[in-house]
């Protein structure tokens, strides 16, 4: 049992952390570089405490500083938020030996995840459908190598066992290539992720992202919360989110769900985690599991009209899911945009001082936020200052309520996509339904063309 949560993050997760835990009556403790030293969020929290200088390594990933902070300050629990420290198991492990609560899974539970061979066996142990290609170390040799790809079919992908950040992989189309390319991603996978195992499977050519939402306790319980659709994406980055996934059976998802809740019971998960799938020619794929909160959950709230960040916290204190499979019901059609300061056309970010500030509002539209006019957007960080959620009775409703939304909200003094949102909330092929990965990044390139 802990009273009092440390928030090892920043911006809007920091301020969604403080409120869930607001919400239970928990003390916070936040913590901030000197760049985010004059955030409004810290003001709502019962303690604030400075970390270090603005570069991440010396503050928001400066574990020593962390646990130190929840020394001076009391905090019997740390809650990462996504990024940073969310996913690093060693981390986890250092919390925990200090006699603090992780909120989040075991270290070991993130360790088999974080390494993406280990965590296909596990899934393929619970019956959660996978990617075609081997769940083992890859044979030393050419023959045998060669003799894999082969049984797969070309084109297939070869990926760093350690990967992340949409790093470390390379598609592979014809044999001739296929060992130096493993040498190569060998090689950046040795560097980048400290783990030089790779491995090979399909490679889906117009693939969907389709992720499905868990909830675990201590206790052995495990629910999902539904599907979610994230597949408008540009360079691996998640622009716009919704849930339900679009045009997906409903018991092709329940099916699916019901693995991944498996696939937590047998690896003895415990927190909220993102089950993440490729979906092509109307069938599932796993890719990975993250075993965190992601930016993108609330959909799922809005969907599920659960407060996930509630219920992780909840879970981390020991207590018992009161919830069961059957009591998770998904109602309407969820969607949201994340609100970048970036220039335009080149996407660069594009941090800078924010000097209008006019909200959306009205009936099923939230903005997680902890910008506002004043709010200056870091160049040392994520340059995502806000999300936009809208929830409609059907995904027509959802689309016509984001529309609205979009239109009434204003930010000046720093460049945005919010005019990118406005036009593909108008893009015949987003307001269909079901696009592929691939959509957004051909859309603006026919854009840029035209
Ligand atoms: P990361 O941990 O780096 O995000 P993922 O395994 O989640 O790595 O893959 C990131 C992205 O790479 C996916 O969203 C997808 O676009 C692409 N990708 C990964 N595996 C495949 C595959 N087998 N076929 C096609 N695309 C893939």
């Amino acid at each position: 049992m802990f009273d009092t949560v440390l928030i090892a993050n920043r911006g809007e997760i920091a301020l969604r952390i403080q409120r869930a835990c607001r919400g239970l009556g928990l003390r916070t403790v936040a913590v901030y570089s000197e760049a985010d030293a004059d955030a409004p969020y810290l003001q709502a929290a019962d303690q604030a405490l400075c970390i270090g200088p603005p570069a991440p390594g010396q503050s928001y990933l400066n574990q020593a500083a962390i646990l130190f902070a929840a020394k001076i300050s009391g905090a019997q629990a740390i809650h990462p938020g996504y990024g940073f420290l969310s996913e690093n198991a060693g981390f986890a492990a250092r919390v925990e030996a200090a006699g603090l609560v992780f909120v989040g899974p075991s270290a070991e539970c993130i360790r088999t995840m974080g390494d993406k061979v280990a965590a296909k066996r596990a899934m393929r142990t619970a019956g959660v459908p996978c990617v075609p290609g081997p769940d083992q170390a890859l044979p030393s040799g050419p023959a045998a190598i060669h003799a894999i790809a082969d049984a797969i079919g070309y084109p297939v992908i070869v990926k760093a066992a350690g990967g992340g950040g949409g790093r470390g992989m390379r598609v592979v189309h014809e044999p001739a290539t296929l060992i130096d390319a493993l040498a190569v991603t060998r090689e950046e996978a040795r560097r980048a992720f400290g783990n030089a195992e790779v491995y090979i499977e399909k490679f889906l050519s117009h693939p969907r992202h389709v992720e499905i939402q868990v909830l675990a306790d201590s206790h052995g319980n495990a629910l999902w919360l539904g599907s979610r659709d994230c597949s408008l994406q540009r360079r691996n980055q998640k622009v716009v989110e919704e849930a339900p996934a679009p045009g997906i059976p409903v018991a092709q998802v329940a099916a699916v769900g019901e693995r991944c809740a498996e696939a937590c019971r047998q690896i003895g998960y415990c927190g909220v985690g993102t089950f993440e799938f490729l979906y092509e020619n109307d069938a599932f794929y796993f890719i990975e599991m993250n075993t965190r909160l992601q930016v993108e959950h609330p959909v799922t709230e809005m969907t599920t009209g659960i407060d996930i960040v509630q219920q992780q916290l909840r879970v981390a204190r020991g207590e018992r899911l009161s919830l069961h499979q059957a009591d998770i019901v998904c109602t309407g059609h969820a969607i949201e945009c994340r609100l970048n300061a970036e220039d335009p056309r080149s996407f660069a970010p594009a941090p800078g001082w924010i000097t209008d500030w006019v909200l959306p509002g009205g009936f099923s539209v939230r903005v997680d936020s902890h910008a506002g006019a004043g709010y200056r957007v870091s160049p040392y960080y994520d340059s995502m200052f806000a999300k936009l959620i809208v929830h409609g009775a059907t995904r027509a409703d959802a689309l016509d309520r984001m529309r609205l939304a979009l239109a009434e909200m204003q930010v000046g003094g720093i460049a945005t996509n919010l005019a990118l949102h406005r036009e593909i909330m108008d893009d015949s092929g987003f307001t269909a339904g079901g696009v592929d990965i691939h959509h957004l990044e051909r859309w603006l390139a026919a854009r840029a063309v035209a």
